[in-house]
This record gives structure tokens, C-alpha cells and sequence, in this order.
């Protein structure tokens, strides 16, 4: 039997007690390692996180908290080459989709580690400026930002096992308070592998970080008042979540990032052949293929110009029709496998259903598998789908495949195809295409209501834009209605989270002594 891996639970490492769950590798079908949770203590590790690791971090200053975390940037790199080969074999990805999980986590911690120093030497925050509340100046309202005197729960999606932690983990432990991340079954080797070495270097207080894998069971029950929960995975799950009585009755703060329709819009000034066209072509090529489209970012409606519609079908799918799948061993490979197969099944039932709505433009089951069993590997080649009806076709707008998946749509004018994209409900991101700056600036503040982000691309930034599906941390992520109605990063945006906010009512000289030359004792 393979090997059972620990849950670093209550200051110390634990298996459960149960068999456990194999993870498996999607490529081989071999068995890598088990997960399990069974019989672990939830409220003694809920109350060691809360009570020491809060405890220990409030302690620390938000310069302190930021060095720490640049501890942990430099703990992860060391380890780099056992997380590259940990992703290959347990998610199936070729190197640079490893790296978009691996090195964009180690990236977005170093941002907030670096942010530490700009906060300074204190323990909270001022949020804005002291208000008078009556004729004198003397009695005044000033608002304060203070860490939550809790936990913070992250209940995570498979896809990004390392991203998923650290792109949460990073603003929660600046702003002083502890994890507990309990990282999506099929893919937990990869975020328990890089807990256990930032825990073995000591370089977190202890208490500020555990881990859980296997069974979410009873996790939400253990939440507290001041505790917060940030969830990335399924509609359905986030239902659970939200309907909780730790959300629905005791207040808990949450966070949720869901699946999401996401749009790219090529405007109608640029025709096939300019640069501008080219680039969309390119971005929704790669959007589809990395991670074999398991992003929850990825472009899944392509909206065209009726009159560019067949050449956009031409240009996509001779981009798709290059791209090499199967093992990520092999070199040549661009696009390796779907997690697992119970995700390849998923994929597999949600294209049948929007084929049976839609023309296959492109057919990812033509593409012969490199180096990989058809009948053991989770490997799909990119589909593109297409219909001239998209009024008419609603699953289009509304069933998310989460794989190498997207599809073609018509439409008439402007106003019709920010009509269209609006029948995604609410999603994380759009990127709109073309060369007419006053074109793309109405675009995008037409398209900011029912998105997180708006990526505009045109020919002037086409080297320098960092990827319609790429979440920067500068950058908000999150989407309102059907994408959760989350927020996470935004730069120090995230902090806000993880802080309590109150309204502190005095008279000046108290209020002066809020004032950052003169920090509070701890
Ligand atoms: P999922 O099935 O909803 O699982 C997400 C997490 O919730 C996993 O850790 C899972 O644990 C846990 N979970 C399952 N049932 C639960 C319950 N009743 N109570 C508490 N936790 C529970 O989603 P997934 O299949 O991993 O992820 C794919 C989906 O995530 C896609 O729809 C994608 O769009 C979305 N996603 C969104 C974002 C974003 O930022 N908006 C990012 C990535 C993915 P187990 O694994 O142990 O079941």
C-alpha cells in the first residue's frame, strides 16, 4: 500500500485512522499516495490554530509577518524540483502548467511579504480619515481595521493545489491570522507536501498553519463567530457552504469562488488578419489547452462579428489542431491530462450534452494521444463548439465544462454582444480584443458590473498582458452572481477579509494615540 500521508493537526503531524483514499496519477492510473482524516480531534485543532497560532501572529508586527512570509517564499523554492515532480504525477501537467500553479504561488506569497513592510511596525490598521461627528472638532469617529480573532478556513478545488493555498494563505497570515487548509482529495499531495516543509523549517509560529486531507467532514461545524471560511470550488458545494448554520446563524464571514462562464469579445473594428484578431485567436487557443482548460478562469464563450465568425472557426482550430496531448513526461507534449476520472467522465458528460445544443468545430477526440494509454490516461484533446443561434442556445451560457472546452457565438452589434456576455450570470473575468482604445475603454466599463476583471488586449500590450486566465495578485479575483460573489486579492485589498473593521468614537487625544507613530502594546 502506498504511503499515508500526515495532517499536520493540533501543533503536530497525525494520520487517520482510516484506510484512506489513494490518490492516483491521471496519465498511468498508478497509485501515488493516500489521504485520510478519520478520527482526528477537529475541535483540538480548531482551538490550538485559534488560540496559539492567533495568539503568536497578532503578537507580530505587520513588517514581521511580512518577513516571515518571505521565510516561506524561500523555504518553496528550495523544494522546487519535488513539487514540479509532484504535480506531474498527481494533476497531470506538463511543466509550465505546473509552474502556473507552483511558481504563481511563490509569486503572489513574495507580493504580501514584500507588502509587509510598506504596512510598517504595527499591529492594526486606520481605515481612512478621523470624521468630526458634531460642530467641534474635538469628538471625532475614526475607523480602525483590526485581525479577526479567529481562524481562517480554506476549503480548496483541485486545480491549484499550491496557487489555491498560498494566494490565500499570504494575505490571512499578514493580517495575523491562522490557516487551516483543508486542499480539494484528488490533488492534496502537492499542498500537504509544501506545508510539511514550510512546518519542518520552522519558520511559522506554531499553530499559524495546519492541514487536513481527506473527508471535509465536520470541518464547517467547528467555526466560530470571528472565524472566516474562503471556498473555491463547485456551485453546488458553495451552496452547502453558504447554508451552513456556522454562515447562515453564527455570522462566520465567508468567501466564495465558484465556476463562471468567462467571455472573450473580439470587437468588430479589427477583421481576421490584424494583429489584434490574431491575438485573440492566440489567447483563446492557449486559454482552452492549459490545464487542459481545468481553470476557472478559462475562456469558455468566444464572442465574434457574425461576418469573422468562419474565420475565427479557421484560425482557432488550426491553433488547436497543433497542440501535442498526452503524458507531460514526454517533451513534445503541450496539453497533459484532466486530474482525475471522475473529472474526465464530468467533462466527458457535460461536452455531450452541449454538442447535442452546438457544431463541433474542432474535435478533441481526433488528436491521437502521445506516450498515453487512451484507455487508462484522463487525456482529451481541445473541442471547440460553435452555433450561429447564440440567443437561442442557453446551456451555452450557463453549463460550465470545466476541460479543454469552449464555443463559438455569433453576434450583431455591440450592444447585442454585451447582451450576450451578461447571460453568463456573473463571471470572474472577460477580455475583450481589438485596436480602437475608446472602443475597448467602453467595453470594458460596460463589462465591469458582471466581472471581477476585464482583460483588454490590444496590439501595443500584446507582449507585455499577462494572460486573460491568469490571476495577477495586483489584480482583483473574484466575480459577482454565479462566480460566487468573492473577492480575493487586489493587492492589500485582500487584507480587508481578514480584518475586523469598527468605528472608534473619541476625543483627539485618544484618537492620536491610534496614529502609527505610536503602536499599541500587543
Ligand atoms: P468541489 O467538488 O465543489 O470541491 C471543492 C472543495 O470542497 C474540495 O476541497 C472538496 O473536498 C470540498 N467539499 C466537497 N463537498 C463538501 C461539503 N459538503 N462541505 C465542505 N466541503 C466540501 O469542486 P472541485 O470539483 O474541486 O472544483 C471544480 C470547480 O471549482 C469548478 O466548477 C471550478 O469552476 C471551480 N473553481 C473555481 C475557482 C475560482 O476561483 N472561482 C477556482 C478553481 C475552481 P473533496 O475534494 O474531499 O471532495
Amino acid at each position: 500500500m502506498s504511503e499515508l500521508l500526515g495532517n499536520f493537526w493540533a501543533g503536530r503531524w497525525q494520520t487517520g485512522t482510516g484506510a484512506g483514499t489513494a490518490l492516483l496519477d491521471p496519465v498511468l492510473g498508478s497509485e501515488l499516495v493516500r489521504v485520510d482524516a478519520t478520527g482526528l480531534d477537529l475541535a483540538a485543532g480548531f482551538a490550538f490554530a485559534r488560540e496559539q497560532g492567533g495568539a503568536a501572529l497578532r503578537a507580530m508586527t505587520y513588517t514581521q509577518r511580512g518577513a516571515m512570509l518571505g521565510a516561506v517564499v524561500k523555504v518553496l523554492q528550495s523544494h522546487r524540483d519535488a513539487y514540479y515532480d509532484i504535480a506531474t504525477a498527481n494533476s497531470g501537467t506538463v511543466k509550465s502548467d505546473s509552474g502556473i500553479d507552483i511558481d504563481g504561488g511563490i509569486y503572489t506569497l513574495g507580493v504580501y511579504a514584500r507588502m509587509g513592510d510598506t504596512l510598517g511596525d504595527r499591529h492594526f490598521l486606520l481605515d481612512g480619515e478621523a470624521a468630526r461627528l458634531g460642530k467641534e472638532p474635538l469628538f471625532q469617529s475614526q475607523h480602525v481595521m483590526v485581525p479577526t480573532r479567529g481562524v481562517a478556513l480554506f476549503i480548496n478545488a483541485f486545480n491549484f493545489p499550491s496557487w489555491g493555498l498560498w494566494e490565500k494563505a499570504a494575505p490571512a497570515l499578514l493580517s495575523g491570522v491562522p490557516v487551516i487548509i483543508k486542499p480539494a482529495t484528488s490533488t492534496a499531495w502537492l499542498t500537504q507536501r509544501m506545508v510539511k516543509d514550510v512546518v519542518d523549517a520552522g519558520v511559522l509560529p506554531a499553530g499559524a498553519l495546519s492541514v487536513i486531507c481527506g473527508s471535509s467532514a465536520g470541518l464547517m461545524d467547528q467555526l466560530q463567530p470571528f472565524d472566516v471560511v474562503s471556498f473555491t470550488g463547485s456551485a453546488d458545494t458553495a451552496r452547502v457552504i453558504r447554508s451552513h448554520p456556522a454562515v447562515a446563524e453564527r455570522s462566520v464571514r465567508v468567501n466564495i469562488e465558484a465556476d463562471s462562464i468567462n467571455s472573450a469579445l473580439m470587437l468588430e473594428s479589427d477583421a481576421p488578419g490584424t494583429e489584434a484578431f490574431d491575438l485573440m485567436v492566440k489567447e483563446v487557443a492557449r486559454e482552452m489547452t492549459i490545464k487542459s482548460g481545468q481553470k476557472c478562469t478559462a475562456i469558455r464563450r468566444v464572442f465574434v462579428p457574425q461576418a469573422h465568425y468562419d474565420a475565427a472557426v479557421q484560425a482557432i482550430s488550426a491553433r488547436l489542431g497543433k497542440t501535442t496531448v498526452g503524458n507531460p513526461r514526454n517533451e513534445s507534449v503541450r496539453m497533459g491530462a484532466l486530474v482525475s476520472r471522475a473529472q474526465f467522465n464530468a467533462v466527458q458528460q457535460g461536452l455531450a450534452q452541449l454538442k447535442a445544443h452546438t457544431q463541433t468545430l474542432h474535435d478533441g477526440a481526433a488528436h491521437t494521444l502521445v506516450d498515453a494509454d487512451a484507455g487508462v490516461a484522463c487525456c482529451l484533446g481541445p473541442t471547440l463548439l460553435g452555433t450561429r443561434d447564440a440567443d437561442g442556445t442557453a446551456m451555452v451560457h450557463d453549463m460550465e465544462v470545466f476541460g479543454p472546452v469552449s464555443t463559438l457565438l455569433p453576434y450583431r452589434d455591440a450592444a447585442h454582444a454585451l447582451h450576450l456576455i451578461r447571460r453568463g450570470q456573473g463571471s470572474l473575468v472577460a477580455s475583450v480584443y481589438g485596436s480602437d482604445t475608446r472602443a475597448l475603454s467602453h467595453a470594458a466599463a460596460e463589462l465591469a458590473d458582471s466581472h471581477g476583471r476585464v482583460h483588454v488586449i490590444s496590439p501595443d500590450v500584446a507582449a507585455l498582458h499577462s494572460g486573460h486566465g491568469n490571476v495577477m495578485p495586483q489584480s482583483l479575483h473574484g466575480g459577482p452572481g454565479r462566480a460566487g460573489g468573492g473577492e480575493e486579492l487586489g493587492g492589500a485589498r485582500a487584507l480587508n477579509f481578514y480584518h475586523r473593521r469598527a468605528a472608534v468614537q473619541a476625543s483627539t487625544a485618544v484618537l492620536s494615540h491610534l496614529q502609527p507613530h505610536s503602536p499599541p502594546q500587543a
